[in-house]
């Protein structure tokens, strides 16, 4: 997907970074794409590494721009972030998100749903504020607390520990679990982590990329799994791609994995076949 964006929308390639005039103009169109609802989401699986059993759908953000299609995240989250549009987008990603979990639990499919949420909205206002509209929507759309999932990175751990813990805190407090996402790329310790409410951490995809020809990653791996296991932490390993990654991360103990080997991430509307699959009734 990356590559796909990369041919048909150069406009937005990394380069221009410093170009103002793109940078602007990219703005203001995720300005009127908040209100002309030109996002959607797309849901991936994450499964038990043994029997393929669902732990969670992670809801990933995608952008219809009118004219350039389908734009990646990693182009327009990084701008949504700085400009603070995070903010109403985000609230937007756990609206949807959880009136499509709403709907699947109406038809008796009790999966979880896993969130991205950028740290900035965590650290918006008081400490608080962002548990209290999660709240809001948990009844709203009469989601039960337990099946809904939040994926932050170390960033939010390293930026103030204080107002941190609090924000976190207040999130597990509802009921709602906290996923470390894309460890292992930050700075922090799993001896850190220990004093966050953290109840599942991410294993970064750069590691298990290589970690069947790279001694050093899978050496990396098996440390994560021993610390996070000792620490009572589930694990999940992102971006598996093929059978001898899945295997391996099995016998290593890593209790999930997620991953195009088991689905590419899908619109609502393509998933019941997977979710039959992934849900045990
Ligand atoms: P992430 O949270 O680490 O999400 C995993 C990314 O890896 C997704 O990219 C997913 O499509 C991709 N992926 C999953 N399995 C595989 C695989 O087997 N192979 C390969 N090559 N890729 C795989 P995506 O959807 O482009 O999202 C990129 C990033 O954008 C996410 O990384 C996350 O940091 C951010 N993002 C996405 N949705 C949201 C959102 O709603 N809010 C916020 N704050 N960030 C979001
Ligand atoms: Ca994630
Ligand atoms: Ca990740
Ligand atoms: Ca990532």
């Amino acid at each position: 997907a990356k590559q796909d964006g990369r041919n048909c929308f150069g406009y937005f390639s990394a380069d221009m970074n410093n170009n103002m005039l793109a940078r602007i103009t990219l703005e203001q169109s995720l300005r009127s794409a908040v209100l002309q609802h030109e996002f959607c989401l797309h849901y991936q699986p994450i499964v038990d590494t043994s029997s393929g059993e669902g732990l969670a759908l992670e809801a990933l953000l995608r952008w219809r721009h009118p004219q350039k299609g389908l734009v990646p995240p990693d182009e327009f989250i990084p701008i949504a972030e700085e400009t603070g549009l995070i903010e109403p987008i985000g609230e937007w990603v756990i609206q949807q998100a959880l009136r499509d979990l709403s709907d699947w639990h109406r038809q008796g499919m009790m999966i979880n749903m896993a969130i991205n949420v950028s740290s900035r909205q965590l650290s918006h206002g008081d400490p608080t504020q962002f548990a209290c509209m999660l709240n809001g929507l948990l009844q709203k759309f009469d989601v039960a607390p337990q099946y809904v999932h939040i994926e932050i990175t170390e960033s939010i751990l390293m930026a103030d520990t204080e107002l941190s813990l609090k924000a976190l805190t207040a999130i597990r407090h509802l009921g709602v679990e906290i996923y470390l996402d894309d460890f292992g790329t930050g700075y922090s310790s799993l001896s850190y982590l220990k004093q966050f409410p953290i109840s599942v951490i991410k294993i970064d995809k750069s590691f298990v990329d290589n970690m069947l020809e790279d001694r050093a990653d899978a050496n990396l791996i098996k440390a994560i799994i021993n610390m996070g296991q000792s620490l009572d932490m589930r694990l999940v390993a992102e971006g598996v791609e093929t059978e001898p990654q899945r295997s391996f991360l099995q016998g290593l103990g890593c209790d999930f994995v997620q991953g195009y080997l088991i689905s590419k991430p899908l619109p609502s509307n393509e998933l019941a076949p997977l979710l039959r699959r992934i849900v045990k009734v």
